[in-house]
C-alpha cells in the first residue's frame, strides 16, 4: 500500500535493518544522478549567472570563492535536492512525498516562515538501537500529524516550494538524513539566540547533522547489509575537539558506537572527530583538563579551514582555533554545563 497514512500497531522502540528508498518518484540517482535527478540552483558568480544542478547535490557545493588555492566552494548544502516528475497545468509540483524508511513523524512544521525549510516534516528511524531523523523540506501540503507511526513509502506530503529563496521553477524536495546532537538544543537555543524564536523543538536544522544521504543510497545499492556506523568509518576526520566530560554529553549516549575504545573510569574530557561537514564520526577518553570545548587537531590545508569547516575552525597550524559559532555549537554538546 503506496499511498495514505499507516496503520498503527507496531510496537514503538522496534529496531530495524538499515534499508532505504527514495521519497519520491524520481529514482535518476540509481543512472548516475546529474541534471534529472538534482535540482539546479541559481548561481551568481562575480556577475556571471548559471544554473548548475551540482549545487543541488549533498556537501560543499554553493558559493564559489576565488583563492590562491583555485575556487573553494564555502557554503555548505546539507541534504539533497530532488526534482519534480510531474506538475500541473500552471506548473505546480503534484509528486508524492513519502517516507524513506519505517519510523515514527517527530515533528511537522505548516508555517513556511518559521524554516528556511519551509514546511517540513521530520521523521525518526531506529536502526541499529540507535536514533536517525530524515527531514523532508520546501513542501506544499503535510499529510502526517506529528506521533504517528509511518511505514516505509507512506505518504508526507506534496513537494513544493515553500521556504527562503525558492520559486516555482525550482521546487524540489529537500532530503536530509541526520544524527541528533542534544536533548538539551532547547535551552541551548533560548539562551543563545534569545531574539530568534525557535518553533522546532529539538527538531530544529541546527540540532540535526546530516550526513551524505546521496553517497548512502548508493553504498546501500552495492551492500545492502551496510550500517551507519560502517557508513561512516568510511568518512576523513577533518578536526578534532576536546570537550569537557559532561553528564549532558547526549551524543554518546545516543550513538554508542562512536566511542572508539571502551572505558573504565570516567575520563576528564573526551575527544570528538568531525569530519568537514560537522558529522561526528569518533569519540574518544582524553586525559586533557578543559574548561571549554578547544580545538586539538585540524587537518592542513591550503585555505582556511573556516571554508571548508562550514566555519567552525579558523586559523593555521598552532593559531588554528574553534570559531565564535565554533565553539556555540561544540558548547551544545554538554549544555548547560
Ligand atoms: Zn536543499
Amino acid at each position: 500500500m503506496l499511498a495514505g497514512v499507516s496503520l498503527t500497531g507496531v510496537v514503538s522502540g522496534e529496531t530495524e535493518p538499515l534499508n532505504l528508498v527514495l521519497p519520491t518518484v524520481n529514482d535518476a540517482l540509481f543512472r548516475g544522478g546529474g541534471a534529472e535527478f538534482y535540482q539546479y540552483i541559481e548561481r551568481d558568480y562575480k556577475g556571471e549567472k548559471s544554473t548548475p544542478w551540482e549545487g543541488g547535490q549533498y556537501g560543499f557545493v554553493r558559493n564559489p570563492i576565488e583563492t590562491a588555492a583555485g575556487i573553494v566552494y564555502t557554503r555548505f548544502h546539507e541534504g539533497i535536492d530532488i526534482r519534480p516528475l510531474q506538475r500541473d497545468a500552471s506548473g505546480e509540483p503534484l509528486d508524492s512525498v513519502r517516507a524513506i524508511a519505517a519510523g515514527v513523524v517527530v515533528h511537522t512544521n505548516p508555517v513556511p516562515g518559521y524554516s528556511n525549510y519551509g514546511k517540513y516534516v521530520v521523521v525518526e528511524h531506529r536502526w541499529d538501537g540507535c536514533n536517525y531523523y530524515s527531514l523532508y523540506g520546501h513542501l506544499s501540503a503535510i499529510t502526517v500529524r506529528a506521533g504517528q507511526r509511518v511505514q516505509q513509502r507512506d505518504q508526507l506530503g506534496v513537494m513544493g516550494h515553500t521556504g527562503e529563496g525558492l520559486n516555482q521553477a525550482r521546487a524540489h524536495v529537500h532530503l536530509e538524513l541526520n544524527l541528533m546532537l542534544s536533548r538539551q538544543f532547547e535551552a541551548w537555543h533560548d539562551t543563545l539566540f534569545k531574539n530568534d524564536p525557535n518553533h522546532h523543538g529539538r527538531y530544529n536544522g541546527i540540532n540535526l547533522m546530516g550526513l551524505d544521504i546521496a553517497r548512502l543510497y548508493l553504498a546501500l545499492r552495492k551492500q545492502p547489509s551496510l550500517t551507519i556506523p560502517e557508513f561512516l568509518a568510511e568518512e576523513e576526520t577533518f578536526y578534532r575537539v576536546t570537550i569537557p566530560a559532561s553528564r549532558h554529553f547526549d551524543l554518546l549516549k545516543f550513538y554508542p558506537w562512536l566511542l572508539a575504545q571502551k572505558t573504565e573510569a570516567a575520563p576528564v574530557s573526551w575527544e570528538v572527530s568531525f569530519n568537514r561537514a560537522g558529522v561526528p564520526l569518533k569519540i574518544e577518553p582524553s586525559a586533557k583538563p578543559v574548561s571549554e570545548p578547544q580545538l586539538s587537531y585540524v587537518k592542513k590545508s591550503s585555505v582556511d579551514p573556516s571554508y571548508l569547516t562550514r566555519d567552525q575552525v579558523t586559523g593555521r597550524g598552532e593559531s588554528a582555533h574553534l570559531t565564535d559559532s565554533g565553539k556555540r555549537l561544540m558548547r551544545l554538546l554538554i549544555f548547560p554545563d
